[in-house]
């Protein structure tokens, strides 16, 4: 215990990794995936649904932004970051101009948006887009655990080509997980997402033992969870992040 009147000891640093872009993947026209391979700071270890923040160079000044890692802990050899353009947005403009064998730093992993076990009995995840990320390393968890629970993802794009991972959506219907896609222009994507998660999950039945995982952009994910809280879920059943 400190000395009564000793100064706080500092908070303990958080490791900054570097780490080499080894591959890219373009999944549509703004739509980019980055595969880290760390090349210094030691071992890393996350739980699905966590960030890291990268340090960008912008207009001369140092720095950061939190990107989801998009794989599984258990891909050791790399991990995958995912991101899209947005208008202005010097961030990902930075990302977009890396090449690969290009060199990034970044700290982390940080996030209280996991699941490291995924609840029972029913575990329902609903996104948009690139905020896919989180919840593609929580589906796989879920789906290599042993007792599994009820899983549904409802997932929301502005054109089919912003579905991202399709060839895994396939595969995670064949493994039992109730898919349904919903694509909707952006001024709606949000109201189409809220009508189909009252339909399904307030209107359907009076079952509230459902856990929910809800990540995307803007207050539009506020409302998804403002709804289900309203309709009776448990406040710690619905976990969020709001890019
Ligand atoms: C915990 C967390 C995890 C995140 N993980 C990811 C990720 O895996 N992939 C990713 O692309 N972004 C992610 N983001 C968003 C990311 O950190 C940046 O905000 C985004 O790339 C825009 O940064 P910028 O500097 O280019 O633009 P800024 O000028 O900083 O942002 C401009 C606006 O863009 C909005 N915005 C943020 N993300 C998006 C998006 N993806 N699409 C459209 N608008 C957006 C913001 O709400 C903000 O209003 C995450 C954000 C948080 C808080």
């Amino acid at each position: 215990m400190a000395e009564p009147g000793a100064p706080a000891a500092p908070p303990p640093r958080r490791p900054v990794y570097r780490a080499r872009i080894e591959r890219m993947r373009d999944h549509n026209a703004d739509t980019r995936s980055l595969f880290l391979r760390i090349v210094d700071g030691g071992r890393f270890g996350f739980v699905p649904g966590q960030f890291i923040s990268i340090v960008l160079s912008l207009n001369g000044e140092t720095r950061v932004r939190p990107y989801t890692i998009a794989s599984s802990p258990e891909e050791a050899d790399t991990i995958e970051v995912c991101f899209n353009q947005v208008p202005s947005g010097a961030g990902v403009h930075y990302l977009f101009a890396r090449k690969v064998g290009d060199e990034l730093e970044f700290t982390g992993p940080f996030g209280a948006f996991t699941m490291d076990r995924a609840p029972e009995p029913e575990c329902i995840f609903i996104a948009e887009g690139t905020a896919i990320a989180p919840i593609r390393p929580m589906i796989a968890r879920a789906l290599g655990s042993g007792a599994r629970p009820a899983l549904s993802l409802l997932y929301a794009a502005a054109d089919s080509s912003h579905l991202l991972y399709r060839e895994e959506s396939a595969q995670w219907s064949a493994a039992g997980v109730n898919f349904a896609a919903l694509v909707a222009p952006p001024a709606e994507l949000y109201d189409r997402l809220i009508a189909e998660t009252q339909r399904r999950w307030v209107d359907a039945d009076s079952d509230r033992r459902r856990h929910f995982y809800v990540c995307g952009v803007g207050r539009g994910v506020l409302r998804l969870r403002d709804l289900l809280r309203g309709a009776g879920y448990e406040r710690r059943a619905v976990h969020y992040e709001q890019w």
